[in-house]
Order: structure tokens, then sequence, then C-alpha cells
């Protein structure tokens, strides 16, 4: 078997022929594999979907339980196989429960990496490598400039701000699912206690985060009663999703510091333009350096690379002799992670 006949581009996604699935599909399909909760892998509207007992629960929470027809959960490690194709989830380090899959046909080995992540993240398991005959990956920040820094000093830098500030609001814009909780759990393991005040948009999130065993210490609501009240937020960090720093809501806090987490927080034109004062360079995808490692240990006969920019990293392959190719799927936005 040859691995285009095994895992093949389509419109609506990545399609594996002999099993009959897709992952990460875009459009409805009847059966799909889904990596983890982001909206642009975890889309509503499919038959059967299998994926891992968190991500399932993630698109419950952002979908309503009816999110598929059939929802089949699999934990990491645990083999499944479908017509005679057999599926595996790995840990991939990016949310909680995102997960590579592992796909073997016939002696063939191809590993999805999904979105994914080398450095430890105290609200997800720590990705795993699986030797394999070809490794498929995403290449969001496959730049050499793209290296990240330790998030442990990023949020220093948040905190040193809020000390040296006690007038001002830190509105911190981190994404709903994954960034947000991660955020909140580096800030208590820097040793802030307060309450951090949360947007609504990621009330349920974050509870579902810690029914999985994630503390995350005092949260509540960023919300006020009466128009009068500015100050109540003085001093405070409040974690909002970036839409939400175009509204009227993010106008109720007093001469806020506005800072922003993402990977894309290295390029400091992209900082100026969002006029963040702050910015945090804090990524939930594999840097340039994670990126090559992880081909050197997973150590595949072919490299594909997908979503994202592909040149760089496929003129690394050659350079390592490694067959490289892109991948051209559609439909995923990594901008907002
Ligand atoms: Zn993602
Ligand atoms: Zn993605």
């Amino acid at each position: 078997m040859r691995p285009h006949e095994l895992l093949i581009p389509r419109p609506e996604g990545l399609y594996c022929p002999p099993g009959d699935f897709y992952i990460d599909p875009v459009r409805p399909v009847d059966r799909a594999v889904i990596t983890h909760g982001h909206s642009d892998h975890a889309r509503a509207g499919h038959h059967h979907v299998l994926a891992t007992p968190e991500t399932l629960a993630i698109m419950a929470v952002r979908y309503g339980e009816g999110f598929c027809a059939q929802a089949q959960s699999l934990s990491y490690g645990d083999p499944v196989t479908q017509r005679g194709v057999t599926v595996q989830l790995a840990p991939a380090g990016h949310v909680l429960g995102s997960a590579q899959a592992v796909v073997e046909h016939q002696g063939l080995r191809i590993v999805v990496s999904g979105d994914y992540k080398r450095r430890r993240d105290p609200t997800c398991t720590l990705f795993e490598p699986v030797p394999c005959d070809v490794f498929i990956s995403e290449a969001t920040f496959a730049l050499p400039v793209f290296t990240h820094p330790d998030d442990r000093d990023e949020v220093g830098k948040l905190l040193r701000s809020v000390a040296a500030n006690p007038e001002r609001t830190h509105l911190v814009g981190a994404y709903a699912l994954g960034k947000a909780q991660r955020l909140i759990a580096l800030i208590r393991e820097a040793g802030y206690g307060e309450t951090i005040f949360i947007h609504g948009a990621m009330e349920r999130l974050c509870r579902l985060y810690e029914a999985h065993g994630v503390a995350l210490g005092p949260l509540s609501p960023a919300t006020i009663a009466d128009r009068g009240a500015k100050r109540d937020f003085a001093g405070k960090i409040v974690i909002a999703p970036p839409s939400a720093f175009a509204d009227r809501w993010a106008q109720r806090f007093p001469d806020p510091v506005d800072c922003f987490a993402s990977g894309w927080m290295r390029v400091k034109q992209r900082a100026k333009q969002r006029g963040v004062e702050l910015p945090l360079i804090v990524s939930d995808h594999a840097d340039w350096d994670e990126l090559t490692r992880t081909a050197l240990d997973v150590a595949p006969q072919e490299l594909w690379i997908t979503h994202g920019r592909d040149d760089a990293l496929a003129h690394w392959a050659k350079g390592q002799g490694l067959t490289a190719r892109p991948l051209r799927l559609i439909g995923y936005d990594d901008e907002g992670e």
C-alpha cells in the first residue's frame, strides 16, 4: 500500500479510502475522526465522530449534545479498527484532549499531527512522538524566526505589569479554548492567587477544564451590576477572547492595559496593528525548533506539510534527506490560535 492510498486530500478534508473516514473534515461527512476541539477542526453535523472523551465533551459544550448522530470516545493509546484500518490517538499537547491520529493499514503507518506543541502545558497531556512512515505535520510557525520564549517569562511580564499599575485593568486577549485556561494555570503556578475575571464566552470551557482535573483557582465573571462601578476592576486581570476587545464590553474597564497572548506576538508589527500594549508570546503551536525536532524524533520516510508555511520546512526536510511535500488542505485557520 502506498501512502496516498491510505490518506488523500479531498475538499471535505483528509480522507482514508480503505477505512472510509475523514480526519478533521471541514464539511459534514458520514465518519469523522476529530483531533481536537478548535472550531476549524471540530465541526458540527457529522454522522459518526471518533475523538478523545475530552474533545467530545468540548464539542458538546460548543455545539450542544446533538453535535453528531453517533459519538465514539477513544482514549489515548487504545486502537480501534475500521474496515481493516487501525486508528489510535496519541497526545498532541495542544489543548485539553488534543490528539494525533495514528492511521495504520497493511504495515504502513501515517501519523496526522493535528495541531501540536512539545512544551509542557499544565492543562493537557504532553505530546508523544510516534515513529511512522509518513508524518503529516502542521506548519503554523514553520519559519526559523519563530522561536517561542519560555511561557513562564511571559507570565512574569504580565504579573510585574499588574503590580506596577494598580490603577489599571490588565485586559488579556486569549482564545477561549486552550489558551485562556493555560494562561490562567500558568498565572496560578507563578503564585498569583487573586480572583481572575473571565469573559462570559469562557465560563463553560473553564468549568469543563476544571471538571477534567485542571485547577484554575478563583474565577469570576467580568460583569458589573451598575455602570458606575468602573473601579471594581482596577489592578485586576481580566481574560477575554480577542473578539471581545472591539465590543462595548471592553469599555467598562478603567484605563486598560491591552495584552494579547499569542505566538503571533513574536511579530512586533502584528502587536502594533492590534494596538496591543503588552504582547505575551504564548503559543499552543510548535515553533521552528519543535517542528524540526519532532520530524527527527518520529523519523518518517516522508514528511507531508499542511496548514501553514510549507516552503521553509520542506527545504529543511530535503536537507535531512526526507521526502517532503506540501499537502494543501483548505479550511483551517490558525491565525486564531
Ligand atoms: Zn488548534
Ligand atoms: Zn488548527
